[in-house]
């Protein structure tokens, strides 16, 4: 009888230590991961608060670099010069921003790329800020003079191939 129930307290106490596990440790465990996985969630938006902030900085830089190496001029007045750059070149009749897909008209304010394509000033601008380095159309650079990629095309310039002969 004794030794029953000596067994019965040993065998409780392995149990006991089982559960002890299982009610406190467990949840221990649960709730430390909670907590860190909280404080991340806490965290994430002070951090991108901080990275947006500095990109809306560097967005601002960019539009500045863009407005003083492309100007923006109403879209007569472009179509003007470049008549007188390329009088080969098709009418400018109703030219159409790809951006927006609208038509512009002489009063348009735009920015003529040095691809000799043209978009309304706010299109480019909103295109460009949002880290777009290329024309929408061609995929030649919008800012010339910057550091070029591996086999782009050399905008606005013939192929090499025309001085070799
Ligand atoms: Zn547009
Ligand atoms: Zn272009």
């Amino acid at each position: 009888m004794a030794n029953e129930t000596q067994s019965n307290s040993g065998g409780g106490g392995i149990e006991n230590q089982n559960s002890f596990a299982v009610i406190v440790v467990l949840p221990l465990l649960f709730a430390l991961a909670l907590i860190v996985l909280l404080t991340i969630a806490c965290l994430l938006p002070k951090c991108n608060g901080e990275t947006d902030e500095s990109k809306e900085k560097r967005r601002q830089k960019r539009l500045e670099k863009l407005n003083s190496t492309i100007k923006a001029e109403r879209f007569v007045d472009w179509a003007t010069k470049e008549r007188k750059l390329r009088p080969d070149a098709p009418p400018f009749a109703s030219v159409l921003c790809v951006i927006c897909l609208e038509e512009l008209d002489d009063a348009s304010q735009i920015r003529g790329l040095g691809c000799h394509h043209v978009f309304h000033q706010r299109c480019v601008d909103d295109w460009f800020g949002r880290w777009n380095e290329y024309c929408p159309l061609c995929h030649r650079r919008i800012m010339p003079g910057e550091k070029r990629a591996k086999n782009e095309p050399t905008a606005g310039l013939p192929p090499p191939v025309a001085f070799m002969v």
